[in-house]
């Protein structure tokens, strides 16, 4: 084999050939990329022969930890009995027909969600978001409910980057270049009490403005124009902040006054992170879509799938004959190799009991970042839910005033975290660094990532200030 770029290093040769997702093409050509060579447990080897404790398990996915031998012999075994069938005009692999059944028995029995009943596969968290978006239409036509069509999200929320998903996200970061959010998406406010709450303003208080935002917005479009809400039950990429005292029971009163569907956006949630199977479960949701991703395949392979309930189901089959195909999916969909690594992952999730490890760590692990973070002035905030967990940044932690717009502290102590080894994230819509585990770091690994973090803490205080 020619090599195209002789005497090339890989530095030169990413930097000559690839463009990056979300990242400063400025950035690469100053510093070039940070190439990982090898990962285990919770451990990311860099090119250097450096070990990081990956405290993000990788973006909020690897969730059984990397290099898990039941995954890697499930896809080899797979890859070798079928390496690939489409599920197009009715066609299966018996893979995905049991993972099917397996997914609709985890959210009866873990989500009490019995009305979910059929799946979907993509490939993403963003198709599967695009699925949901194009099935609120779909079943409205079906309907004869046909201006039904609009889709509420919310301010800070992040489901994703293909054009649907991009509009459903809402940090204008993702929309300023590329002209969206389509038109038929909005936004109502972020229920992110300890940044949003007004001085003196009970929490109560802040959720009945958050959902009386959300009723009037409905009114202001007219609630025969609108299709769904989207959410992600905590909010990730957002700023890792849970919703406020009451929120969803409201919020899913108010849907069910007027008609609407709603979307769980569990692609981070999903399959233990909270502590709990599914947030669905955990906050007692009714969502008539599920989106799932990320946590389904611990990122072995990119798959997706999306719970669809009765109340639509059973429109879209009711009105078959008349519509004939569904025309809607895509090459990979409920792919077998996924499908068997879907399936070995959530055993190993339920024989090690992942679920509940996440809910015993998380609390310890929120602790010692409370700790280690609590001699910091700039550190306002840390909270989260199981192995969710966020710490935000302020100008001054008595008066919670915001950080100067341009300053980015989370990224100044992502910076130094790295060079101390352990790999918090720094998100795009507020200052804030997220903790997001596999979700079988053990204590002693906790420990040292928190140690570690509390070391890039310390040197990166006379930047913050
Ligand atoms: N939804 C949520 C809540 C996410 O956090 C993400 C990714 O971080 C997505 C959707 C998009 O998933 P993907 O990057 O697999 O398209």
């Amino acid at each position: 084999m020619s090599n195209f770029l002789p005497n090339h290093t890989l530095d030169m040769i990413d930097q000559a050939t690839m463009l990056h997702p979300v990242s400063s093409i400025e950035d690469l050509h100053a510093k070039g990329p940070t190439l990982y060579e090898t990962a285990q447990g919770v451990t990311l080897r860099d090119s250097n022969g450096r070990d990081h404790v990956d405290m993000g398990a990788g973006l909020w996915c690897v969730n059984v930890g990397y290099g898990h031998d039941a995954l890697v012999e499930a896809g080899t075994t797979a890859l070798k009995t079928l390496s690939y069938q489409h599920h197009f005009g009715n066609a299966a692999a018996k893979d995905t027909v049991r993972l099917s059944e397996r997914l609709v028995q985890l959210f009866h029995d873990q989500a009490g969600a019995t009305h979910l009943n059929r799946v979907f596969y993509g490939t993403s968290g963003s198709d599967a978001n695009d699925t949901a978006y194009k099935l609120v239409r779909y079943y409205n036509n079906l309907r004869g409910k046909t201006e039904k069509k609009k889709i509420i999200s919310r301010i800070g929320a992040y489901h994703g980057l293909t054009a649907a998903a991009t509009s459903l996200t809402g940090i204008d970061a993702y929309h300023k270049m590329f002209d969206l959010p389509l038109p038929d998406v909005l936004h109502t406010s972020c229920p992110h009490f300890y940044r949003y709450g007004k001085a003196g303003e009970t929490e109560a208080e802040f959720t009945d403005r958050m959902v009386a935002d959300l009723e009037s917005l409905i009114q202001r479009e007219g609630p025969e124009t609108v299709g769904a809400f989207i959410v992600e039950p905590v909010m990730g990429t957002g700023g890792v902040f849970l919703p406020p005292l009451g929120y969803f029971e409201k919020v899913q009163k108010l849907l069910d006054q007027h008609d609407i569907l709603l979307i769980a956006d569990e692609v981070i949630s999903g399959f233990g992170r909270l502590g709990h199977w599914f947030a669905t479960g955990a906050f007692g949701l009714k969502p008539d879509i599920v989106s799932l991703a990320k946590g389904l395949t611990s990122a072995y392979f990119p798959m997706s799938a999306s719970m669809i309930s009765d109340r639509i189901y059973d429109v879209l089959s009711a009105k078959s004959a008349e519509t004939g195909v569904f025309m809607h999916g895509f090459t990979y969909s409920g792919h077998p190799v996924g499908s068997a690594i879907a399936l070995a992952n959530i055993d190993v999730i339920e024989k090690e009991g992942l679920v509940a490890k996440a809910a015993a760590n998380g609390p310890y692990l929120l602790k010692a970042l409370q700790d280690v973070t609590s001699g910091c002035p700039f550190v306002g905030d840390v909270r989260g839910m199981g192995l969710m967990i966020g710490v935000e940044y302020v100008a001054d932690k008595r008066t919670k005033a915001e950080c100067p717009a341009g300053s980015a502290p989370h990224k100044i102590v992502s910076k130094y975290a790295f060079e101390e080894g352990v790999l918090p994230r720094a998100l795009p819509f507020l200052p804030v660094n997220s903790f997001s585990p596999p979700l079988n770091i053990t204590r002693a690994e906790i420990d040292e990532g928190v140690s570690r973090f509390g070391r890039a803490l310390k040197c990166a205080e006379p930047e913050l200030s």
